[in-house]
């Protein structure tokens, strides 16, 4: 990278370190900024300072807020006994998209992975057995837990190992049904898919 300008090859190398951004990709985002106006620069460089300095993560479920404790926490109105764990703050995007779930969550900041070296105590679960005890919890119990992991290798052990932690507890452990994509074509499902596909096969 010789041939470029110090401040642009520095450029390059910061949005190299982004996920999924390689040397092209890289150059062609650097490329972007020296072309748009000073003012939407401006605007970028204020987004990112703005969401380092307010967000935070909620000391209930860890999601990603701008008030302690999140808005999903400190609502009245949500369902207090059922709880949905899920990776990251996008899957509880995910989740909330639907309209339809009324529960909390706890959000783990990540799955098991050897590869990754992420073990258990890397997980955000030490707040979680907390908060599954009424006092805790508005004077409710916790009556049921949603492993919402994602259906992976890797989100597959994250649930297997909460499942362990939180079944002794008496509490009802469930998993998301596993299936086949909508809009899917069978002969392009990989068999763990269509195992769980299978398995959870319903009456029609
Ligand atoms: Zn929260």
């Amino acid at each position: 990278m010789l041939d470029y300008a110090e401040p642009v090859t520095k450029l390059i190398d910061e949005f190299k370190r982004l996920p999924s951004i390689g040397q092209r990709s890289a150059q062609r985002l650097a490329f972007h900024i020296l072309r748009t106006p000073a003012a939407e620069v401006e605007r970028l460089i204020e987004a990112l300072r703005e969401v380092k300095q307010r967000i935070t993560e909620c000391s209930i479920c860890n999601n990603l807020t701008d008030v302690n404790p999140c808005r999903y926490c400190s609502q009245p109105s949500r369902d207090h006994s059922l709880l949905c764990i899920v990776e990251q703050p996008y899957d509880l995007v995910a989740v909330e998209k639907t309209r339809n779930y009324k529960g909390l969550y706890h959000v783990l900041h990540g799955s098991l992975s050897p590869i990754r070296g992420m073990r258990p105590s890397d997980l955000r679960l030490d707040n979680l057995l907390p908060r599954l005890k009424p006092e805790n919890n508005e004077g409710v119990e916790v009556q049921e837990v949603i492993l919402a992991t994602n259906p992976n290798t890797e989100g597959e052990a994250t649930a297997n190992y909460i499942s362990r932690l939180l079944k002794p507890l008496g509490l009802r452990v469930t998993r998301l049904a596993m299936g086949m994509p909508v809009g899917s074509d069978l002969e392009y499902v990989d068999e763990v898919t269509m195992d769980k596909a299978l398995t959870n096969r319903h009456e029609m």
